[in-house]
């Protein structure tokens, strides 16, 4: 308890699945949380369950709102130390060769510009604290490949992976004091991976549901798929100052998935 006490933590994407069950656990070590996504009912909710969580409105994929909710922040919280940039959303299935530059724009958009963007906007708040954690949300396939029909999601997260250690170096070549580490999770039961799978079935790249879930647990040698807290106790851990030597680093949580 208490191991993010006195500290401001903006999460987006908070509404549900791992952003939420992270918010939950920043609250419970001392952290001032502040959510944000474009699901207002959902956030609202987990605002109103905890009173050290609070509900913005942000399109990650909108500049402006970046502006706006950073100074929101500062306007009523003073500062910000921990950042997670945790938005995000599958590609629409699709091989490579069927993927329209639409769907592709939008994993892109969604899981690649919304970080530059955090990073862009959270450094310009966080770095007046002269002590800040920027957490990325990536994942196992931005180190691996798959044939699941998720090339842009794929490269949206690679992306995150090498931007958050460039963002990394500069913020230390400045001397801001502000880490910046990605966070890669292998597959975990939330709404991303439940509806990535209908989808897929749907599209006729997987077998049934059951069948497809069953085969995805197969992939992690540890025999079962991750839950949220798994990946909310590592993200602790990069929020937190007991990682404070760490830095352009990738913390894998995948049940060995990519050990293989
Ligand atoms: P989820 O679908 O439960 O939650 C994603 C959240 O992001 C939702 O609340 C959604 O409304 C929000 N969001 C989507 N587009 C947004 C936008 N434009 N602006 C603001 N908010 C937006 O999925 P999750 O599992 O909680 O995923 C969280 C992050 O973890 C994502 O970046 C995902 O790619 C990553 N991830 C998840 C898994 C997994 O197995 N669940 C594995 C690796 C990485």
């Amino acid at each position: 308890m208490g191991r993010l006490k006195g500290k401001i933590a903006y999460i987006t994407g908070g509404a549900k699945g791992l952003g939420a069950d992270m918010a939950r656990c920043f609250s419970d070590e001392g952290a001032q949380v502040i959510i944000s996504d474009v699901l207002i009912a959902e956030g609202e909710a987990l605002a109103e369950e905890n009173a050290n969580i609070a509900f913005i409105k942000h399109d990650v994929t909108d500049e402006e709102s970046w502006k706006h909710a950073m100074s929101a922040i500062e306007d009523r919280f003073g500062g910000l130390d921990i950042l997670v940039n945790n938005a995000g959303i599958a590609q629409a299935p699709a091989t490579i060769e069927e993927l329209t530059l639409d769907d592709w724009h939008r994993v892109i958009s969604v899981d690649l510009d919304s970080v530059f963007l955090g990073c862009k906007h959270g450094i310009g708040l966080m770095k007046k604290s002269k002590n800040g954690s920027i957490i990325n949300i990536s994942s196992i396939l931005g180190i691996v490949g798959s044939g699941m029909g998720q090339a842009g999601y794929h490269a949206a997260k690679g992306g995150v992976r090498t931007l958050s250690k460039a963002v990394a170096l500069e913020c230390a070549a400045l001397e801001y004091n502000i880490r910046c580490n990605s966070l890669h999770p292998g597959f975990v039961g939330t709404d991303i991976v439940r509806g990535g799978v209908k989808a897929a079935v749907e599209a006729g790249l997987m077998p049934g549901e059951n069948e497809a879930l069953e085969q995805i647990t197969m992939l992690h040698p540890i025999g079962r798929m991750g839950v949220p807290r798994d990946i909310a106790s590592a993200a602790l851990f990069l929020a937190s100052d007991e990682s404070s030597w760490m830095t352009g680093a990738e913390l894998v949580i995948d049940g060995g998935y990519t050990a293989q």
